[in-house]
């Protein structure tokens, strides 16, 4: 569906409308740079946007560089009604992590990490765990951790909250329409074949999450974007578990929980994909109901409303890949946010915007570490 005639050239033209192609729209519309065409394929938020457990959680961050950027992005936040002029419906319920003596090591990384970066973090032993959870089982656990300030948001509230005041600011978008090429001179990129037409621009971003490698080929170039599935379920109204209580994340196991209006989220997988419409939450489930009814014994009452999986563009150093591609002028990639797209989406947003208008990031100086000449591509 379109809302404007289809306007065929374009300063710039970003590939895809999930939380990182919306924010960059925003944040080029702050920067002054208005002549902008959103392109997707689908509906806005379609892709894994529409498909997370919806944390805004510095404690998930497990190196330097997602900490300090998620900060800047947690800060964002905090504002983004007073910035973007509509709600994005945090929700702070903080995030507790547990571990067995397995897990433990990597938990005790994290604390050190998070209060090197001064973030408050409780550190409990699995006794104390019980005072969030008294419904845990703790006996084979060995170290906790809490942080209050984490809670989640409504992605679709910062997508259209995005997408809005960069509309009110000229920006289109076109959705329904796919992208099925690059158009490139000497070099250069020259805009992009749609299933509408040719789209002339002269920067192209490469916003597409789990599409990102197909769009990258289309530049000659081999993307390291690794495709994980992760499944989230969500039970039945389960009283048991009353709202407010913490977000959930069990160390080494890759499998976390939190409430879910009146029921829970469970969350699971890592699985390495090819195709992007899978569903393995069927797969997935008998599993799932092993470790949750072991950690959370209550779970024996639970039923499954609903479940669907997503996937997460990863990279193999979890870091995502922010900025140009050498061989190529005007294409610039906003890809590989993996398990934190929405989180980071502020400062993903505003980085590759100072890309497009300054030809470098202008926020974090350094930021330059995450661009793809670091996988001497
Ligand atoms: C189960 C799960 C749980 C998660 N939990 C969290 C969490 O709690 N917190 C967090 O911060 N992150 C979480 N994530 C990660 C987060 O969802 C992603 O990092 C984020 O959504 C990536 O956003 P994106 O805009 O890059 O990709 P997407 O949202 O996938 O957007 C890409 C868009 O590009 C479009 N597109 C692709 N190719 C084309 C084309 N050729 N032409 C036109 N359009 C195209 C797609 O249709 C899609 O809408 C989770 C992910 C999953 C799967």
């Amino acid at each position: 569906m379109t809302e404007h005639a289809i306007r065929n050239t374009s300063d710039v033209i970003i590939i895809g409308a999930g939380v990182i192609g919306c924010s960059t729209a925003y944040y080029l519309a702050q920067l002054g740079i208005t002549d902008v065409m959103v392109l997707e394929q689908e509906e806005v938020g379609s892709g894994s946007s529409g498909k997370s457990a919806a944390m805004l959680s510095p404690h998930s961050c497990d190196d330097d560089w997602s900490l300090r950027l998620i900060r800047h992005s947690y800060a964002r936040y905090m504002q983004f009604e007073d910035e973007v002029g509509a709600p994005c419906d945090f929700r702070r319920i903080g995030w507790l992590s547990i571990a067995d003596a397995a897990g433990a090591p990597e938990l005790e990384r994290k604390i050190r990490l998070l209060q090197a970066h001064g973030v408050p973090v409780e550190v409990l032993s699995p006794d104390e765990i019980r005072r969030y959870y008294p419904e845990m089982r703790t006996d084979d656990l060995t170290l906790g951790a809490y942080t209050a300030e984490d809670g989640t948001l409504d992605p679709h509230s910062v997508m259209w909250g995005y997408l809005k005041r960069a509309r009110e600011k000229g920006v289109r978008l076109l959705r329904g329409v796919r992208a099925v090429g690059l158009r490139v001179r000497r070099g250069r990129v020259e805009g992009v074949e749609t299933t509408a037409g040719f789209l002339a621009a002269r920067t192209v971003v490469n916003a597409a999450g789990p599409w990102a490698p197909e769009v990258g080929r289309w530049a000659g170039v081999e993307l390291p974007i690794l495709n994980r599935a992760r499944c989230i379920w969500v039970t039945a109204p389960f009283p048991f578990i009353p709202f407010g209580r913490p977000f959930v994340d069990d160390v080494g196991r890759e499998w976390y929980f939190r409430p879910e209006g009146p029921g829970l989220l469970i969350g699971m997988g890592v699985v390495p994909v090819d195709r992007l419409d899978v569903d393995l939450s069927g797969q997935l489930l008998p599993e799932m109901i092993e470790i949750a009814v072991h950690r959370l014994p209550v779970l024996e009452r639970a039923s499954i409303l609903t479940s669907w999986t997503g996937i997460r563009p990863l990279t193999p150093d979890g870091l995502p890949i922010l900025g140009p591609v050498p061989s190529l002028d005007g294409f610039l990639l906003n890809v590989g946010w993996g398990g934190m797209g929405l989180m980071q989406a502020p400062v993903a947003g505003l980085l590759a915007a100072e890309y497009v208008a300054f030809g470098r990031p202008i926020t974090f100086p350094d930021a330059t570490a995450l661009e793809l000449a670091r996988f001497g591509i």
